[in-house]
């Protein structure tokens, strides 16, 4: 199977993990099953040579079913991303008159643009659209285009990437802009800790820093900026040392060491950041098209 994203046939093995252990895995930390996302015993990692991209060729996109067990989960959809202060000021300098957001959960940024701009979203969870329609969200139609199409935390859910660019290039006006964050793979708090949500039915690709500036050579686009978060002590980095607890902590052990390691989140880690910056969990890039 060719790379998903740039068709390059040349791909390095990154790694092969047992699917019954990934399945076991979903199942003791989240509690969903996920069997029937895999047909195969083990699910390669593939890193392709030409564009970056690390792909799993094997496993599936998780359904709405999984997504929406996935989202009654605490802190799925996120109130105040770092990312989303990025784009705001980017966007007081592109000034678009239309925009687009790709898969918006609740409508979190648009909140802070749609009383004075034209913006329109993309979502497929049914409770999400809901509260879309109460806040006067419009969703996106056939044939409308944009002067800005942003994404947070999508791309590295979707299987057939290139395809989906290649759609979302066709919603784009001449000169308009498209903005994209997704997890940083070269964080290595993320690359030790996430594990299987950064797996498929939940990822299905990582984007490193070569793989973004490559989508401008791929989609004939100018690179304008390009950001990586730097790891703060905010509820992001909370959540990925609550993760580190459960894969290391188990029984009676666990409500002692959790009392511990909350103690040294709380008074190390904010000097300690302030001292070594580490990468956080987002990077991103902004591209006009040609
Ligand atoms: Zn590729």
């Amino acid at each position: 199977m060719a790379c998903p994203l740039c068709n390059a046939e040349k791909y390095i093995k990154l790694s092969e993990e047992r699917v019954d252990n990934i399945v076991l895995r979903y199942k003791k930390m989240y509690k969903i099953d996920t069997s029937k996302f895999f047909t195969t015993e083990k699910l390669e990692l593939r890193q392709c040579v030409d564009c970056r991209m690390e792909y799993y060729p094997y496993g599936q996109e998780g359904d709405a079913d999984f997504y929406e067990a996935f989202s009654r989960r605490d802190g799925y959809y996120v109130q105040d991303k770092y990312e989303y202060k990025w784009l705001l000021r980017k966007i007081c300098e592109i000034n678009p008159q239309s925009i687009l957001e790709i898969g918006c959960g609740e409508g979190y940024f648009l909140d802070h643009l749609k009383d004075s701009f034209e913006v329109r979203a993309t979502e497929h969870n049914p409770a999400a659209i809901e509260i879309l329609k109460s806040k006067g969200i419009e969703l996106d139609e056939d044939g409308k285009t944009y002067d800005l199409i942003c994404s947070f935390q999508v791309m590295e859910h979707v299987k057939e990437i290139g395809d989906f660019l290649n759609w979302l290039m066709g919603k784009l006006n001449p000169q308009g802009y498209f903005f994209c964050a997704v997890p940083n793979p070269d964080s290595t708090l993320i690359q030790e800790v996430f594990q299987p949500i950064d797996m498929p039915p939940h990822h299905m690709n990582h984007i490193h820093k070569e793989t973004l500036y490559k989508l401008s050579e791929l989609f004939s686009m100018e690179v304008i900026d390009y950001f990586a978060e730097p790891l703060r002590t905010n509820s992001g980095l909370q959540n990925v040392l609550k993760e580190r607890e459960k894969v290391y902590a188990h029984g009676l052990w666990r409500g002692m060491l959790n009392k511990f390691a909350r103690g040294v989140r709380m008074a190390l880690f904010p000097v300690l950041l302030e001292t070594i910056p580490l990468t956080g969990h987002s990077h991103g890039i902004l591209l006009r098209k040609n």
